[in-house]
């Protein structure tokens, strides 16, 4: 891994519980290697990352998980919830 953590990113989430949506920053310091694929610039590798949030409104605690990829080395390419 060459990225350099922990890495800021930004994201508008959506309550399960109370359903209201709110901006959360993710510092993820920790991130899971999950695959790799050569492609045209060299190598693209996926990685992931849990965090807790905390929901602003109604304090409900929802785990998220998101997926970095890595391409070309060095840099950020996406972050996406699922
Ligand atoms: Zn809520």
């Amino acid at each position: 891994m060459s990225l350099e953590l922990p890495i800021s990113h930004q994201d508008n989430l959506k309550c399960k519980n109370c359903n209201s949506t709110f901006n959360h920053t993710f510092i993820i310091g920790n991130l899971e290697y999950e695959s790799n694929d050569e492609r045209g610039m060299g190598e693209e590798i996926q990685y992931s990352f849990t965090e807790e949030v905390t929901c602003p409104s109604c304090n409900h605690k929802g785990e998220v998980i998101g997926e970095v990829w890595e391409y070309p080395v060095g840099t950020v390419n996406l972050i996406q919830l699922t």
